[in-house]
């Protein structure tokens, strides 16, 4: 079997963490057999200083020529001073309109050997905490037109959260068929009590839960969304929300388990291949140190196995790679904990790879 993948390495921890996320291919294709085409590819700010542009055309094209995408992260000090357009991160919002990937899968998912390290007590943990964000990812204020304007009262400036029924119908299908999947339980959050787009999320959402009756729906405002997180976290299965609320809670979420550096995340669409990166950004205070957490991105790749590729096994083998790592007592520094093994960005990765051969 042949797969193509398209390699973004990305800025900061980006390229320390993608390494580890190929040792795992390259375990991935010994004991299964299946060859991998990767392509590595300019994104954000290395494509900014090589090329002068964060996206360039050659890393869309190739992106759409490939079965998946394995994404670092982009960003840094360095180009915080750019014009948004030449920005790394408009880079990485163009990769992801070009794609059409408009549902971002974030499982948020606290491992039993972690549990101590949650910024939560365990009596809310209780028997852990399992819940997936479905986010939409290229549409509202992110995506609408940005303007500003000097006015007799002084200077004016507007993001827009605009969004089309289709963009909506087609995320709270995905995010259905996800708690399909799951527990069954959807909760949509939003601003509805103040938002006109979120009115309309909400109506949209109630037609939904009449098509979806086995699925359980209930409704949030993000305030009380947030609080809850915290508060209740069990309470959630499948959480939808449009994208600026979701990068927000998602990255809140992320605290219950631990450290940014465990979370991984896919970007899907219709058709053609998905985006899979960790949530994190490119962390520059630990870049090229070795002190990155790859988990988020080796779990990355286990979603790409199950998202993209449709191979289960696989995915739950990558899985297992790294419960055992951490179940050895194997540690980075962000997920540290007395008594265990502190261990850099390589090495972790080593583990992880042998640990799957061995599965
Ligand atoms: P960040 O996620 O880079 O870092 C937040 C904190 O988490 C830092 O203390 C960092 O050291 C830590 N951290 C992040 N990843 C880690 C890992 N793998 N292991 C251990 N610790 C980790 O967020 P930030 O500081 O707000 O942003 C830094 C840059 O990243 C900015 O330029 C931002 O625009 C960019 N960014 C990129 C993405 C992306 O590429 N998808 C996402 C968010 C932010």
């Amino acid at each position: 079997m042949n797969k193509k993948i398209a390699i973004i390495p990305g800025d900061g921890v980006g390229p320390e963490v993608t390494n580890q996320g190929m040792k795992v291919l390259q375990s991935i294709s010994k004991k299964h057999n299946i060859k991998f085409e990767c392509e590595e590819l300019l994104l954000g700010g290395i494509a900014i200083d090589k090329t002068g542009h964060p996206l360039p055309e050659e890393t869309t094209k190739m992106c759409k020529n490939s079965d998946a995408v394995l994404l670092g992260t982009v960003g840094g000090p360095k180009w915080d001073m750019q014009p948004s357009k030449l920005r790394p991160e408009s880079g990485l919002l163009g990769l992801r309109k070009e794609l059409d990937v408009y549902a971002n899968l974030r499982p948020i998912k606290l491992l039993p050997e972690l549990k101590s390290i949650s910024c939560l007590k365990e009596d809310i943990l209780g028997k852990g905490i399992d819940l997936m964000i479905v986010r939409e990812l290229t549409g509202g204020a992110y995506f609408s037109k940005k303007r500003r304007e000097c006015t007799e009262k002084g200077k004016k400036a507007w993001d827009i959260i605009a969004y089309y029924d289709y963009e909506i119908k087609r995320i709270l299908k995905k995010a259905y068929e996800t708690a399909k999947k799951r527990r069954s339980r959807l909760t949509m959050i939003d601003k509805a009590n103040v938002l006109e787009s979120s009115k309309l999320w909400r109506e949209i959402t109630e037609e939904f839960a009449q098509k979806y009756p086995e699925v359980q729906t209930n409704y949030m405002y993000v305030d009380n969304g947030a609080m809850q997180l915290i508060k209740a976290p069990q309470q959630f299965d499948v959480i939808v929300t449009e994208n600026m609320f979701g990068d927000i809670l998602s990255d809140e979420a992320s605290m219950l388990t631990g450290s940014l550096g465990m979370l991984p995340s896919a970007s899907l669409g219709e058709a053609g291949p998905g985006i899979y990166e960790p949530v994190h950004g490119s962390a520059p205070d630990i870049a090229g140190h070795d002190k990155a957490n790859p988990i988020g991105t080796i779990l990355s790749i286990a979603m790409m196995f199950r998202y993209s590729f449709n191979m289960e096994k696989v995915a739950a083998e990558i899985e297992e790679g790294v419960s055992r790592a951490l179940a050895y007592g194997y540690r980075t520094f962000d997920i540290m904990e007395k008594s265990m093994t502190l261990v850099g960005t390589e090495e972790v990765g080593d583990i992880i790879a042998e640990e799957i051969a061995k599965i």
